[in-house]
């Protein structure tokens, strides 16, 4: 069996993530991470950046709901002027708040991807919901000790995840 905290597929940065590339995997929607995976911590509203992307895959038909572990109010500010389905404290790893974003934007587990920065939460959660995982690294990571020690963890997996697919970065 695979291992549920190695990605299916890595990416540089989250728009690096084309519609191009997702259409080609027949996927429809996007269970999307926000803090670190489309912006840092520090920035409370998506930029032209993010908006562009997501712009991007409604124009090829692609559906995105947010899935955040973090609290109503950031994941409101987010979401604020996208109005797209999002889910705040989510539980990842658990599956269940993802079941319901798969739900409210009519993915299936194969028309459906998790994008976000950790093997622990977001890539486990989207296995355990049966779907692929696609991981960007963290934009800018939080310097404590925690963070440190998941980041640790998540090293051998990211390296051999690199070596296999021969990325270099
Ligand atoms: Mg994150």
């Amino acid at each position: 069996m695979r291992n549920p905290l190695m990605p299916d597929y890595m990416f540089r940065t989250f728009d690096e993530v084309t519609p191009e590339f997702l259409s080609a995997l027949g996927v429809r929607a996007v269970l999307a991470d926000i803090d670190n995976t489309l912006a840092p911590y520090e920035q409370p509203e998506p930029d032209e950046r993010i908006r562009g992307w997501i712009a991007s895959l409604a124009a090829a038909g692609i559906s995105i709901a947010f899935v955040s572990n973090n609290n109503a109010e950031r994941v409101e500010l987010s979401n604020r002027t996208l109005g797209v389905p999002a889910y705040p404290k989510s539980g990842k790893p658990f599956k269940k708040n993802l079941a319901k974003a798969m739900a409210a934007v009519g993915g299936t587990p194969d028309t459906t991807v998790v994008l976000g920065d950790q093997l622990l939460t977001d890539a486990l959660a989207g296995h355990n919901l049966g779907v692929r995982c696609i991981i960007v690294p963290p934009i800018r990571d939080k310097k404590n000790g925690f963070f440190r020690f998941k980041r640790w963890l998540e090293r051998p997996f990211v390296k051999r995840f690199k070596k296999r697919n021969g990325i270099a970065w």
